[in-house]
């Protein structure tokens, strides 16, 4: 399955079937696996020094205990890109 299409933006298909753990390499965002499986990160959304942002796989989810940002993989895509954009313009 690739990752992009065409018009070389990213394919919904691969988000909505691959694990965090991918998703979050192809963004260069460095996580750790808890032993419940629970993938923990640095919040993309606010500055911290202490991974408060968790995924869950089972779910499709994601929750920031900090700043209380949720939602699913495409949601998350979707900041993640839009916020790569503001820095580049
Ligand atoms: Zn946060």
């Amino acid at each position: 399955m690739s990752r992009t299409d065409k018009n070389n933006s990213l394919d919904i298909s691969w988000i909505l079937n691959v694990q965090w753990a991918e998703i979050l390499r192809h963004f260069g965002v460095r996580y750790t696996k808890r032993s419940t499986g629970t993938l923990v990160a640095l919040c993309y959304f606010h500055v911290e020094k202490t991974p408060s942002m968790h995924f869950w796989d089972k779910s499709g989810r994601f929750h920031c205990f900090g700043c209380a940002k949720e939602g699913n993989k495409l949601t998350y895509v979707g900041h993640v890109i839009s916020r790569k954009r503001e820095l580049l313009f």
